[in-house]
């Protein structure tokens, strides 16, 4: 038996003393700075910088963000080295204040603040005036001569402490307070003088002991330990899982937690508290712009009691407070090179900073700002590029809500999400049809909103008139909201606090039903939906015209091409006016469910043999070639990549269930219902009633021919053409035809096919030798050839692995990450709503791999695509089509893993093309660490 034990290891010596928890700041000396994000979060950070430029920063110290993770690891404890830390720090700022934490004469009363890396607004309330009991109290309105104002501060401490470490609803401390303002006929909470509050004090007690089944702790330690875990608890609760989710931010960073000498903005008609910007947020104007509140304390001014007052009016109120405040945040900003949104108290007369970081902004003002910046010469081109997130910038493309007219009492829900942006007004219609004929033919077309449970391939045209569509079901990826994307139309998707009930043609939300012609107002940005037509405001030219000027800075940085993926000349000329580059995916079918079209490609698909097939593909022929044209003219020698077929045929047709329905009904339908059924089934040429058996039962009888359990899997992609080769012919024909006589009319062409859903090389060879065929035949007849590649698209796992045999027949390859998401996970993207959020909660998927590039996975196969593909054919041409190409964390990993060009849709290419500069510029400037992708 061994005798002895192994020795502890040095490190575990070591670093039972040698982490730093506490960082103290005061005195113009901090022990932190504004670099230490990582360790003090953002606010304990830009105090100590603040502290250490000599700003009037009241003397704090910061817990660090590891005493956090130990909390998590542990399951909710902290070592007694931070509890040593604290409670030293706390001596420190004592000795300093030449005061004791709530006892005393002079009481000390301090701040306990959150502050994560990244600002997660509103993730956990600040406590203040911790320090109070029932003593304390007596001596600060003694010291003061103000009782009012402290007992203002006991009863805020109550308060804030009861709901944010006790976990009491605000909503029993507020009732209390609104009753006191009652009985005392005030409306202000200014108005209540010192005997109301104390009354109020008596009552929060009952509050917290009820609610909490203990008393208000009187030990001001005892408060401070339990504030500072309820900071290190908020962390893991529900709404900050949520936001961290929403905006990339790792789990594993944890929170500090800042304990501060308080400053006191209510001590009078000469105190106050404000909060502002360096320039203005919301548009990018360069003007100090800020509200603030006299006589008042902490979140006050931002919580509405009172209405503040523009920040502007303190010169008049304060001249010198107000020359020194913009003094200190123009440094600020000069120091952060960026602009700052800042915190501030007077105290007696006496300004102190409590609070500077970078600001938040929407898309027009990150831009305006970025180019002020740079002519001020504060920062670089370079640096500017990634001063706006690139997803913003469709703020420029669309109309906005007015957001006077935003009215709580209009909001029907502000749940649905926001599945592609802008702000429309309409009237409701709840089918396609009904879109159609309520828009009019007249030019004067009558704005609709399509009201669906979800959208299904079938709704296109209504979808296509519609100004924007509303779903109740469905998530981000989901057909509305996928589609509407790609047609930059506004939609807010699976609002599920509104009912749609398409058979009594009615929508229910909030309570009152809406139908047909209901006017309603979509706000896609948000995922707002209001009552009635509220007001807009449409895309300003002159931001359109500094977002040309910024764009032109960022694109010298580009490294990786940016294509659009279109379908009609129409999208192709809005995605060259956004400086798309090519087209990267047209997906032929989207032709085939044109009004005009449709019948054919149903004859097409009812012929049970090849003649019959053929004539109708030769009727699909001239216009498909029409198609080709409209887009080689449009985009003049650009490269066009056109996908082969790829839905299975059933998508074209009826649903099984419907016909059986309908077939059912048949033999007791009245007159009226036979005419509905006749006018329904007329363009699969029933032409009188007497038609209606043979026809729904030869349409069924097909549409369970073709019927699949899967189709996800099923007969689509090159497997159609490969069972029907006529059908590969017509296309190649088509696009061939179009290219030369494109050419002959000195229009420049740049050809790539592409076959869709190809899984080995055997089948990339049949349908590469049907192209190429062809092609051939076509420039022999025309007497001109012109220049084409065949290539595939990488879509599934088995593809990607064998791309080094694919490559031997393929001359380029498109990334299909799509379907490659669906093999690859074994999801059906159709489907995931019914786990995803579940998923997303729980946090076994970090986002949804349908919008954002699952790396680690999918991005896996795309990497050993391109490398397997490139072995066989160095120069092969690589891209990726899926709805990632205008995702801004995807095109950053395409760029990375050395793709040649992304494609998007039309409304994304300046997002991509904005995604895809930050890709390529210096990495010294890329986002800081902590960040999921
Ligand atoms: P948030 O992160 O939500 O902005 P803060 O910690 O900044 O929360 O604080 C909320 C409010 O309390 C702010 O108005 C802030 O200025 C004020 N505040 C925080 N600490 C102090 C303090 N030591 N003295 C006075 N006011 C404070
Ligand atoms: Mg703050
Ligand atoms: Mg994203």
């Amino acid at each position: 038996m061994s005798t002895y034990t192994l020795p502890e290891t040095q490190e575990e010596q070591a670093g039972m003393s040698a982490v730093k928890y506490v960082y103290f700041f005061a005195d113009g000396k901090a022990e932190g700075n504004g670099a230490m994000k990582n360790e003090l979060g953002g606010k304990g950070a830009g105090l100590a910088e603040m502290t250490n430029a000599g700003l009037p920063v009241p003397p704090g110290f910061t817990i660090q963000t590891e005493a956090c993770r130990e909390y998590m690891r542990s399951g909710g404890k902290v070592s007694p080295e931070v509890n040593r830390q604290t409670e030293d720090g706390l001596r420190r700022l004592e000795q300093r204040q030449k005061q004791k934490l709530g006892s005393g004469e002079n009481p000390l009363l301090v701040s306990v603040r959150s502050g994560a890396k990244f600002s997660m607004p509103g993730m956990m309330d600040t406590i203040l005036n911790l320090g109070l009991n029932d003593q304390s109290v007596e001596a600060l309105a003694r010291r003061s001569s103000n009782p009012r104002f402290a007992y203002d501060s006991y009863r805020r401490l109550i308060q804030m402490f009861g709901n944010v470490v006790l976990e009491i609803p605000k909503s029993a401390f507020d009732e209390v307070f609104d009753a006191k303002k009652k009985q005392k006929k005030t409306k202000l909470d200014t108005d209540l003088d010192a005997k109301a509050l104390k009354e109020i004090i008596g009552e929060y007690k009952k509050v917290v002991k009820k609610h909490s089944k203990r008393d208000f702790p009187q030990d001001p330690h005892e408060q401070l330990i339990m504030a500072r875990d309820a900071v290190f608890r908020s962390w893991q609760n529900e709404r900050a899982k949520t936001y961290r989710r929403i905006n990339n931010i790792d789990d594993m960073l944890g929170t500090a937690v800042n304990v501060q000498a308080m400053v006191f903005g209510n001590l009078g008609e000469t105190s106050g508290t404000g909060v502002g910007f360096t320039r203005n947020p919301a548009i990018g104007t360069k003007e100090f712009y800020g509200e603030f509140l006299m006589n008042a304390q902490g979140e006050d001014v931002v919580a509405g009691i009172r209405t503040p007052v523009p920040i502007l009016e303190l010169q008049k109120v304060m001249p010198e407070v107000y020359k020194q405040l913009r003094e200190i945040t123009t440094r600020l900003e000069k120091h952060y090179r960026d602009m700052q949104d800042f915190e501030f108290t007077i105290q007696d007369g006496k300004l102190y900073m409590l609070q500077t970081r970078n600001g938040k902004r929407t898309g027009l003002a990150a831009v305006r700002v970025a180019i002020q910046m740079v002519e001020e010469g504060l920062i670089t081109k370079e640096e500017a590029i990634f001063r706006i997130d690139p997803s913003q910038v469709v703020d420029f493309l669309v109309a906005r809500l007015d957001e006077k007219d935003a009215r709580p009492e209009d909001l029907l829900t502000a749940k649905g999400l926001p599945a592609s942006p802008g702000a429309v007004v309409g009237q409701i219609v709840f089918t396609a049809d009904d879109a159609v004929e309520k828009v009019g033919h007249g030019t004067e077309k009558n704005p609709v909103i399509l009201v669906r449970g979800e959208t299904t391939p079938e709704d296109i045209h209504g979808m296509e008139v519609a100004v924007g569509i509303l779903t109740s079901r469905g998530g981000m990826t989901s057909h509305a909201a996928v589609v509407t994307r790609g047609m930059g139309k506004c939609c807010v998707a699976g609002a599920g606090e509104i009912t749609v009930d398409e058979r009594a043609n009615e929508m229910r939300a909030q309570g009152q039903v809406f139908k047909k012609g209901d006017w309603i107002t979509l706000d896609g940005t948000t995922g707002r939906v209001l009552r009635g037509k509220r007001k807009m405001l449409p895309p300003d030219p002159e931001n359109l015209a500094k977002l040309d000027k910024f764009m032109s800075w960022a694109e010298p940085f580009r490294k990786i091409r940016v294509r659009a993926n279109a379908d009609i000349p129409r999208d192709a000329i809005q995605a060259r006016a956004f400086g798309a580059e090519g087209i990267g995916l047209c997906r032929t079918e989207h032709m085939f469910f044109a009004q005009d079209r449709i019948p054919l490609m149903r004859a097409m698909i009812l012929a049970d043999n090849e003649k019959d097939r053929r004539a109708a593909l030769k009727k699909l022929l001239p216009m498909q070639r029409k198609d080709f044209f409209g887009l080689f003219e449009v985009m003049d020698g650009l490269p066009v990549t056109i996908r082969l077929l790829d839905p299975p045929l059933h998508e074209f047709l009826p649903k099984r269930e419907k016909l059986m329905v309908d077939l059912g009904a048949l033999p007791h339908a009245d007159a009226k219902h036979k005419k509905a059924l006749v006018d329904e089934y007329g363009e699969y040429g029933a032409r009188g009633a007497g038609d209606l058996k043979k026809l729904l039962s030869a349409l069924l009888h097909r549409v369970e021919d073709l019927h699949e359990f899967n189709p996800m899997l099923g007969h689509r992609g090159c497997r159609l053409g490969i069972t029907y080769p006529e059908i590969t012919e017509m296309q190649a024909r088509a696009i061939f035809e179009a290219a030369v006589d494109a050419e002959k009319k000195s229009v420049k062409t740049h050809v790539e096919v592409m076959i869709p859903l190809v899984a080995t090389v055997k089948e990339m060879e049949n349908q590469g030798a049907i192209v190429r065929r062809v092609a051939d035949e076509v420039f022999k007849e025309k007497g001109k050839t012109v220049h084409y590649l065949v290539g595939t698209m990488i879509e599934l796992p088995r593809a990607a692995l064998v791309a080094d045999e694919i490559a031997k027949e393929a001359e380029f390859f498109s990334f299909g990450t799509n379907d490659l998401t669906q093999t690859t996970f074994g999801f059906s993207r159709d489907d995931i709503n019914k786990f995803l959020p579940i998923y997303l909660d729980e946090g076994i998927l970090k986002q949804d791999p349908f919008q954002v590039i699952d790396r680690d996975g999918v991005g896996e196969l795309v990497r050993i695509g391109i490398e397997r593909g490139r072995k066989t054919r160095p120069h092969l041409e690589v891209g990726i089509c899926g709805e990632h190409g205008g995702d801004p964390s995807s095109v950053e990993f395409c760029h990375a893993v050395g793709m040649d060009y992304v494609a998007c849709s039309p409304f994304r290419v300046l997002t991509a093309r904005l995604a895809a500069a930050q890709a390529g510029a210096s990495d010294k400037l890329k986002t800081e660490g902590g960040r999921t992708k």
